[in-house]
C-alpha cells in the first residue's frame, strides 16, 4: 500500500528537526532521573526521611506487582512470566509487611489520599488477595475518606469476580492496556487483544461501580501505520475511556531482552513515528480530548484536565497526575519513592526484595537526596512538562537562586527558539505547539547530569 493511502504523509516532521531534537531523552518522571540514583541511599537512610514528614503530609502509596500471565515484547516495565498462584500470594504476604514496616517508621499524622497499583499485572491477584491487601494497606496507613485508588488492568484476564473484587476493595479507577487493535500490529508484539476482549473488561468494570476509565494506546510499533493508530483510536472511543495516554514504543533491548523478539526492520522510523503521534493527537482533540503534557489526553470533565485548567498538573512515575500528595511511598520489587529529602527505589529482583523484607527492614538499595540545585532544576523541568512554560525568575527566586545562572540553558535553547520550537522572552520560557512534542528535548536542556551521564534512554518522538 503506497504510504499516502496510509495516511503516512500526514503531519509531516522536518526530518532536520527531528535529527536535532527528537534524539534520546528521558520521559522527566523524575529528576534527577532513575539512572542517577545511587547505593549512597539506603534503608536507614529512608527511616531517617519518612520519621522526618510532617504530620499533615498527604502520602500517595504505589504498589509495584511484578508478575504477568505472558509477556508482551514491547514491554519495558520491570516483571515476569508466572504460571502458579503460589509466587504472587507469597508477594502479597510480603508486601504487606513491607507496607506494615513503612506505616511504623511514619509519625502520626500523614494521610493517604491515592493509592495506585502498578506492574506487571496487578489484577493477577486473586480477588481475595486484593482485598486482604487493601484492608491490611487501610489498617497500616491512615487513608482519606476520598481516596482515589487506581489500578492497572489486564483486559484479557479480568472476569466478572475479579471486577466485582476490585470495586468492593475501594477501586475508583481502572487503566486498561490497549496500545493498538490491529490484529497484525497485536501479532508482533506478542499481545493478542481483539476490540471485544478490551470492550467487555470495560463493561465488567462500569457494572462492578468503577467509574473512571483510562486506556494506554502506543505508536510506533512493529507493522503498525497512522491508519492503524486511528482507527484504534475510533474504536477505542466507542467505550468513552475518560483519559488516553499515548506513549511511544521505547525500544530498549539493551536494557529489555526480550525486546529482541521484536523484529527491528518492522519497527517505524523516526519521521513515521512523529507521524503516528501527531495523527492521533490530532484526532483525539478533535473527538474531544483535551492534550495534556505530550502523551495524555482527558476528557474536559475529567479531574485531570481539570487539574490543567486549575493549574495543578503535576508529573510522577506514573507520568501526568493531579496526585497532590506530598510523598509518594513505593511498596514492592523496584518501586520508586519520592520524598521531599530525595528519591528511593526498592531491589529490583523480586528475591532481593523479600529477603530485605524478611530482615525488617525497607527493600530501599539506592536512591537520591536532592541538593538545592536539583531542587530548582526538578521545578524548572516539572514545569515546563506540565504548563509548556516556565518563567525562570520566578522559580530562581522562591529557591533563592540568580536566574544568570541559567544563561548557558537559554543559549542551548536559541536552536529550538530558531527552529519556531520555544520562545523565549526575557525569564520566559514557552513551548510552542509545534514543540510540544518536543518538550522533553527543551527539558533536557536544564538537565545537569545528562551531560555528565552514560545513561541510555529512549527516542523524543
Ligand atoms: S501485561 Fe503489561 S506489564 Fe505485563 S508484559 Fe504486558 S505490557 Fe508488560
Amino acid at each position: 500500500m503506497p504510504a499516502a493511502a496510509r495516511g503516512d504523509s500526514l503531519a509531516a516532521m522536518d526530518p532536520d528537526l527531528l535529527r536535532r531534537y527528537g534524539g534520546p531523552v528521558p520521559r522527566y518522571t523524575s529528576y534527577p532521573t532513575a539512572p542517577h540514583f545511587h547505593p549512597g541511599i539506603t534503608a536507614e537512610t529512608y527511616l531517617g526521611w519518612l520519621g522526618g514528614l510532617p504530620p499533615e503530609a498527604r502520602l500517595s502509596l504505589y504498589l509495584h506487582v511484578p508478575f504477568c500471565a505472558q509477556m508482551c515484547w514491547y514491554c519495558g516495565c520491570h516483571t515476569k512470566v508466572v504460571r502458579r498462584y503460589e509466587p504472587v500470594s507469597d508477594y502479597a504476604e510480603t508486601l504487606l509487611q513491607e507496607a506494615a514496616r513503612v506505616a511504623d517508621a511514619l509519625p502520626r499524622g500523614p494521610r493517604a489520599v491515592q493509592l495506585h497499583w502498578g506492574g506487571g499485572t496487578p489484577t493477577m491477584l486473586s480477588g481475595d488477595d486484593f482485598r486482604r491487601l487493601t484492608d491490611g494497606l487501610r489498617r497500616a496507613f491512615r487513608f482519606d475518606a476520598a481516596v482515589e485508588i487506581a489500578v492497572e488492568v489486564d483486559p484479557r484476564t479480568l472476569d466478572a469476580e475479579k471486577a466485582r473484587a476490585l470495586a468492593a476493595a475501594g477501586v475508583t479507577r481502572a487503566s486498561l492496556g490497549v496500545q493498538d487493535f490491529t490484529a497484525a500490529v497485536q501479532a508482533a508484539i506478542n499481545r493478542v487483544q481483539p476490540y471485544e476482549v478490551t470492550a467487555r473488561a470495560v463493561d465488567l468494570l462500569r457494572d462492578a461501580g468503577i467509574r473512571g476509565i483510562n486506556f494506554d494506546l502506543m505508536y510506533g510499533l512493529p507493522r503498525q501505520w497512522v491508519a492503524d493508530l486511528l482507527r484504534s483510536i475510533e474504536l477505542a472511543v466507542t467505550l468513552a475511556p475518560d483519559r488516553i495516554a499515548l506513549f511511544g514504543y521505547a525500544h530498549v533491548p539493551w536494557m529489555k531482552s526480550h525486546q529482541r523478539l521484536i523484529v527491528e526492520s518492522e519497527l517505524p522510523k523516526e519521521a513515521a513515528r512523529w507521524a503516528q503521534a501527531e495523527a492521533a493527537a490530532a484526532r483525539l482533540e478533535a473527538l474531544g480530548y483535551l492534550r495534556i503534557g505530550f502523551d495524555h489526553f482527558a476528557r474536559p470533565e475529567d479531574p485531570l484536565a481539570r487539574a490543567v485548567t486549575e493549574d495543578r498538573l503535576r508529573r510522577n512515575f506514573q507520568g501526568y497526575t493531579d496526585d497532590p500528595a506530598e510523598a509518594l511511598i513505593g511498596l514492592g520489587a523496584s518501586a520508586i519513592g519520592s520524598l521531599p529529602q530525595g528519591y528511593v527505589q526498592n531491589a529490583v529482583p523480586i528475591q532481593d526484595y523479600r529477603a530485605a523484607v524478611a530482615a525488617g527492614r525497607p527493600a530501599v538499595l539506592r536512591g537520591c537526596r536532592l541538593s538545592a540545585d536539583d531542587r530548582l532544576r526538578r521545578a524548572v523541568i516539572e514545569t515546563l512538562m506540565c504548563r509548556l512554560k516556565v518563567d525562570l525568575a520566578g522559580l530562581c527566586a522562591r529557591h533563592d537562586a540568580d536566574p544568570a545562572d541559567f544563561a548557558e540553558e537559554i543559549t542551548a535553547l536559541d536552536g529550538m527558539a530558531a527552529d519556531g520550537l520555544v520562545e523565549i522572552e526575557g525569564s520566559e520560557i514557552r513551548v510552542t505547539e509545534a514543540g510540544r512534542p518536543l518538550v522533553r528535548s527543551a527539558a533536557a536542556v536544564f538537565d545537569r547530569y545528562l551531560k555528565a551521564g552514560t545513561a541510555r534512554h529512549s527516542r523524543a518522538v
